[in-house]
């Protein structure tokens, strides 16, 4: 059997860093996890091949040459996903989907021949096996949610690693929360489940293995949904595994903001490698974020909790949220200061998302709000949902809100606001440094220091990194270049790309 696996094309979003990569010399900042563990648990005689269309273009030789071609998708990708397995059906080779955006919208693709639902450790099986009879099925649902112990480790022979920004893995899945627009508990459930330490070690000796050095992304929605587990067995082995090693990455992952209670944890990330985390602060409104049932959020201070996080040696990267039904116009403003007040750099502001099979969507549709279907870009500008607020004060709110936070002036004041709060520990990032930071740093130089809009507030930034804390400043030149991808995301927001650049 020839299987061709195709992860589809994902648009300009800030989880893309798509303005960074050439700065790195990149294609594309993270491999498709997804597709090479399902790779992982085909029969291994089978003849694989695997194309990232965010790396190299699809050819119709290359479908051709397949008996299936398996398509595995996020929301996000719907349209190349689409086109993909429209080119597949006419060239009559049979399709194969699965992954997030098929498992919450598999009507909405006659195009795909088979469909499998869920996690793939539950219906792939089955979709075997019926394959095995010569009678699959067209449409496999998940019959329940499988234990991780048994996911292999991703097949990472079959991608270049030199291609990727950044090299990931995953622990765990689900989440114990329950916000009101989250696809995650639909998808995943409330209960996390998650590998064990022996599964998690030997995925990072598999990345080892195959000469992966550097930044490595956990991708679970929230990493510390199980802290027991985390503090007893997983932190403490991977530590171990780091030491032993010589400290050949570091990590990131997403939490959410309960993380800043728990200094234990904290310290025990931090020592284990962790040097970034995402968190979900969606808004400084506390009737929105009770609307929207972020209980985690409500009631706290979100400054002190971020800045304390960015003390204990923590970067935060936060997604905001405009668009709730208690936001009134005011919401915009007060987004605007609480980002520069946190200091959280990369601010990930995005209009209320409603995807299909969310309690939020269910709700909008009782209340006849629903209007299109959701692209999955949080940053895209066509609602698909009427705003309490009134459409055009939102998007035009929320369009100079992004011009603001990514401006030049405020994006470096934030920048200085972290600069100072945080305090490195862990090894010096110097000696991680790789051939490709040498690069980004003198092309940053010539971007942004010679010929970007922002020269003067990249050298201000620059000389006072050198003084004040040298440890920094490979985080300084990586963190101003994030802000050229999020500007050039702002300013495509604002239909205002390259104007004035
Ligand atoms: S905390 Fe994050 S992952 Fe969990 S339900 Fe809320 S938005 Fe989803």
């Amino acid at each position: 059997m020839k299987v061709l696996l195709v992860y589809p094309k994902y648009p300009d979003t800030y989880w893309s860093f798509r303005h960074a990569m050439p700065f790195i010399g990149k294609k594309a900042a993270f491999p498709p996890l997804g597709l090479l563990t399902v790779a992982a648990m085909l029969p291994q005689s089978w003849e694989m091949r695997l194309i990232d269309l965010n790396v190299e273009p699809l050819s119709d030789a290359d479908i051709f040459r397949a008996d299936y071609v398996f398509v595995s998708a996020m929301t996000v990708q719907r349209e190349s996903a689409r086109q993909v397995l429209s080119r597949c059906r006419d060239m009559r080779v049979k399709t194969v989907a699965g992954g997030p955006l098929f498992s919450t919208c598999h009507d909405e693709f006659p195009e795909a021949n088979h469909l499998l639902l869920g996690e793939a450790e539950e219906t792939l099986p089955r979709f075997l096996a019926d394959l095995d009879k010569e009678a699959p099925q067209r449409l496999y649902r998940p019959e329940g949610r499988p234990d991780l112990s048994s996911t292999p480790i991703p097949k990472w022979s079959l991608i270049d690693m030199r291609h990727y920004a950044s090299m990931n893995i995953q622990y765990s899945r689900g989440c114990p929360f329950d916000c009101e627009f989250c696809d995650i508990t639909q998808l995943f459930g409330h209960r996390p489940r998650t590998k064990n330490p022996e599964q998690v070690i030997a995925e990072l000796e598999a990345l080892y293995a195959a000469g992966w050095r550097g930044g490595v992304f956990f991708v679970d929605d929230n990493f510390i949904g199980d802290k027991g587990k985390l503090k007893k067995e997983v932190l403490p082995a991977i530590l171990s595994w780091m030491k032993v090693r010589g400290y050949p990455f570091f990590f990131y992952t997403e939490a959410s903001i309960n993380l800043a209670d728990d200094p234990q944890l904290i310290e025990m990330m931090v020592a284990a490698g962790f040097q970034e985390v995402f968190i979900g602060i969606e808004s400084p409104e506390e009737d929105s974020l009770k609307e929207t049932g972020k209980l985690q959020n409500y009631n706290r201070d979100l400054v002190a909790s971020v800045h304390y996080l960015q003390r204990a040696g923590l970067q935060v990267q936060g997604g905001f949220i405009v668009g709730f039904d208690s936001d009134s116009p005011a919401i915009f403003e007060k987004q605007f200061r609480f980002i520069q007040e946190s200091g959280i750099v990369t601010a990930m502001v995005g209009v209320l998302m409603v995807l299909r099979g969310t309690k939020l969507y269910n709700r909008l549709c009782r209340e006849g709000r629903i209007i299109s279907t959701c692209s999955g870009n949080n940053t895209d500008t066509a609602l698909t949902y009427i705003p309490k607020m009134g459409p055009e004060v939102l998007i035009e709110g929320y369009q100079r809100l992004m011009r603001t936070i990514y401006s030049p002036e405020h994006f470096y004041a934030r920048l200085m606001t972290f600069l100072k709060q945080y305090r490195l520990l862990g090894p010096s990032p110097f000696s991680m440094l790789q051939r490709r930071d040498i690069r980004a740093f003198f092309r940053s130089v010539l971007f942004l220091g010679i010929l970007g809009k922002e020269r003067l507030h990249y050298w201000k930034i620059f000389l006072w990194t050198l003084v004040r804390k040298p440890r920094l400043l490979p985080l300084t030149i990586t963190l101003t270049i994030y802000g050229f991808h999020f500007r050039t995301v702002a300013e495509e927001i604002c239909g205002s790309h390259g104007r004035d650049r």
